[in-house]
C-alpha cells in the first residue's frame, strides 16, 4: 500500500474545474475530507458529483484545479493517489465472462497484488458481503443487491484508506439498504474515509457528518451535517386547535403564527422557544381557544436541500 502524508487531509479538492464542451460541469469546487470522515456529496441529477468523484480518482482529466489524496497530487502522482482509494461506481461495469471470485482477483491485480496474498482477504470479503455461495457464479447470474454488494467488495480488495461510493444503495430493497448502512458505519469505525453520494437524503443524515451540496457544478452548501440542519432548516412547531379556524388568533399576532392551508386546525410556527410556547398556550387558554395537541417537527436535510436548490434530489 501506498505511504500516506500523515498531516494532509484525506481528500483535498482546489478550484475543480471540468468542461464537457463548452459546458462546466465542475465549476471551480473546493472541498477537502479529513481522515476518518464520513463525507456526504449531495446534488440534484446532472449536478456535478460523479464527474468530480472520477476526477478524484483518476477516470477524467481535469481542466482546472488540483486534487490531492494524502498529499498525492492526482495529475503527477496518480498511482500513490489511486492506490489509497477504493470506488464503488454507480454503474456496473463487471466483465461478464468473469465468475465472482475472478472479478475481486483481477481487480486485486490492478494494484500489483498476487493471487496467493489476496485470497484470504478475498474470501473474508465475500463471506463479509454474502457473496460465498456466489464465489463461481456469473454477474449475470447475481440479483441486484448481489451485483451491489459485489461492487463494494470490489472497492475493498486492495484495503484502501479511502472509499468512494456512488449511489451505492440505488434500487436495493429497504433490507438491503439498511445492511449496506450497517457494512459503512463498521467500514467508518475501521477507520476508513468515506466518500458517498445519494439520492436519499435520509440516508446521508444518518450516516454522514459532514455534507457537501453541488448545484450546477458549484458547492452551495459544506458543513458538518447537523450544523447545516440547525443553521438553514428550521424546526416547526404546530398546534392543533380543538375547532379549524381562517386566520391565526389575534392574541397570537407577535408569534409569527400561520394556518396550515390543507388543515385550518394546524397552527404552524417557526423558532417557537419553551417560554414563548407557554406564553402562546396561556394566551390560547385565556382568549378560551381550545388546544388538542402540540407537535415539533424536525428541520430534516431533505428541507435544507431544498431551500438551498429549490428542488427535490431526484
Ligand atoms: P446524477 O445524480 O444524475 O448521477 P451527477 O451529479 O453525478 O448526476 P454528472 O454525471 O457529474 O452529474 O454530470 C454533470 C454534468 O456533466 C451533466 O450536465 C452531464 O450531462 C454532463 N456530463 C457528464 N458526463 C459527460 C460526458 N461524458 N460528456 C458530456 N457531458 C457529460
Amino acid at each position: 500500500m501506498a505511504s500516506a502524508p500523515s498531516a494532509a487531509p484525506a481528500i483535498a479538492v482546489h478550484q475543480l474545474v471540468k468542461r464537457y464542451g463548452d459546458a462546466r460541469a465542475v465549476d471551480g469546487i473546493s472541498f477537502s475530507v479529513e481522515r476518518g470522515d464520513f463525507f456526504g456529496f449531495l446534488g440534484p441529477n446532472g449536478a456535478g458529483k460523479t464527474t468530480t468523484i472520477n476526477a478524484i480518482v483518476g477516470l477524467a482529466r481535469i481542466d482546472g484545479g488540483r486534487i490531492e489524496i494524502f498529499g498525492h497530487d492526482v495529475s503527477t502522482a496518480w498511482r500513490q493517489a489511486r492506490r489509497l482509494i477504493g470506488l464503488a461506481p454507480q454503474e456496473y461495469n463487471f466483465d461478464r465472462y468473469l465468475r465472482v471470485r475472478e472479478i475481486l482477483m483481477y481487480q486485486a491485480g490492478y494494484y500489483g497484488l498476487r493471487p496467493r496474498d489476496v485470497a484470504a482477504r478475498i474470501d473474508a470479503l465475500l463471506e463479509r458481503f454474502a457473496l460465498g455461495v456466489k464465489a463461481d457464479a456469473f454477474v449475470s447470474q447475481l440479483s441486484g443487491g448481489m451485483k451491489r454488494r459485489l461492487t463494494l467488495a470490489r472497492a475493498l480488495v486492495h484495503d484502501p484508506q479511502i472509499v468512494i461510493l456512488d449511489e451505492p444503495t440505488a434500487g436495493v430493497d429497504v433490507e438491503l439498504r439498511l445492511e449496506l448502512w450497517e457494512t459503512l458505519r463498521a467500514l467508518r469505525r475501521e477507520g476508513k474515509t468515506i466518500i458517498l453520494t445519494t439520492h436519499y437524503l435520509e440516508e446521508a443524515e444518518a450516516l454522514c457528518e459532514r455534507v457537501g451540496i453541488i448545484e450546477n457544478g458549484r458547492m452551495v452548501a459544506l458543513e458538518e451535517t447537523a450544523h447545516l440542519l440547525r443553521s438553514h432548516a428550521r424546526d416547526e412547531l404546530t398546534i392543533t386547535l380543538a375547532h379549524p379556524v381562517q386566520e391565526p388568533p389575534p392574541v397570537l399576532a407577535h408569534f409569527g403564527a400561520r394556518v396550515d392551508p390543507q388543515d385550518g386546525a394546524r397552527l404552524r410556527f417557526e423558532r417557537l422557544g419553551p417560554l414563548e410556547l407557554s406564553e402562546v398556550l396561556a394566551l390560547l387558554g385565556r382568549a378560551g381557544i381550545d388546544v388538542e395537541a402540540v407537535n415539533t417537527e424536525r428541520a430534516t436535510l431533505q428541507d435544507v436541500f431544498l431551500e438551498l436548490t429549490g428542488r427535490g434530489a431526484r
